[in-house]
């Protein structure tokens, strides 16, 4: 595309703002709390409206049924999953975008200077529950497709939307009906694109080309079943208490790094090319400390930090 066209199109997408900010205001404005049975209806509807929505666009939708789910002693209905399908081409490589259209509660009372499920402009910012979690993202896919079709700029992909609405509660049902698409909706999928991660800093988006994983154990330290009195029997019987609180402190040292035997055996060495290229990454340390609330971290060192942040098991 030439500079003329692009300037056109820039120009388009500025003059798009307020358009832009309605429709996710819209989205906003649906109360769709997955973990709250009684705005169970509201996270439905969501991932209906996301359908028409996505619709205006030519995207071909189907809506999975998965069935329901027992909440708080309620059989509540899941949200459906959307499925959606935009190109047919078979020269062109395929693309999974995955996002979410559930959100975290939010109450004013919860501590938020503003009405959570009201979009708001403030000092040229937009708050409002989900605007950037998940649902600000999964919209500029749409935003972009428009402006595209609209300028007929050729998408060079086939996409492909899987858009849930349980992510901030555990993603009920969706590994089992990823496994059972696997030969069925995701067939031909080359890449995926999970567009639910976080940026840089407030100026730089940045893209995520993997995350960290999760493990997580119990412990459980079992002791004398009866009460017993600390003045008279404390200190002579084991006390589980105390003693899950030393198996807890063995686990890393004051400074975080991890105790346990061979955990950092599988992490890959750093190479001179990796270790340069965090030298050039726009990341402030000041920002993002202020940006959690701390008033110190344990490591200040911009590149160390990101490599304990993106490579490290902490
Ligand atoms: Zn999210």
């Amino acid at each position: 595309m030439n500079e003329m066209k692009h300037h056109h199109h820039y120009r388009d997408i500025e003059s798009s703002y307020e358009h832009y900010k309605n429709v996710l205001a819209e989205a906003v404005a649906i109360q769709s709390v997955s973990a709250d049975p009684g705005r169970r209806n509201e996270t439905i509807r969501m991932v209906h409206w996301m359908k028409d929505y996505l619709a205006k666009f030519g995207v071909e939708s189907k809506l999975i049924d998965l069935g329901d789910q027992l909440l708080e002693g309620n059989q509540v209905p899941l949200p459906p999953v959307l499925f959606g399908t935009l190109g047919h081409d078979k020269s062109k490589k395929t693309l999974l975008v995955y996002g979410h259209l559930d959100v975290q509660p939010a109450e004013k009372s919860d501590g938020w200077n503003t009405e959570p499920f009201v979009l708001t402009e403030k000092d040229g910012k937009l708050f409002g529950r989900g605007s950037s979690d998940d649902k600000g993202p999964v919209l500029c896919w749409a935003h972009a497709i428009e402006m595209m079709q609209k300028h007929k700029v050729d998408i060079p992909v086939n996409i492909k939307f899987c858009f849930e609405a349980m992510e901030e509660s555990g993603s009920v049902g969706l590994e089992e009906l990823l496994t059972k698409e696997k030969d069925g909706f995701l067939k031909g999928v080359d890449f995926c694109c999970i567009s639910d991660s976080y940026w840089l800093g407030t100026t730089k988006p940045c893209l995520t080309f993997g995350l960290r994983g999760i493990c997580s154990f119990q412990v459980e330290v079992t002791g004398i079943a009866q009460d017993l009195h600390s003045g008279v029997y404390g200190g002579v019987v084991h006390e589980p208490l105390a003693d899950l609180f030393w198996v807890m402190s063995q686990l890393t040292d004051v400074n975080g790094n991890i105790l346990v035997p061979g955990i950092y055996d599988d992490v890959a060495p750093m190479t001179d090319e990796e270790r340069k290229s965090y030298e050039t990454i726009d990341f402030d340390v000041t920002e993002f400390r202020d940006s959690v609330g701390a008033k110190r971290l344990p490591i200040e060192d911009k590149t160390k930090l990101l490599q304990r942040r993106w490579r490290e098991p902490r």
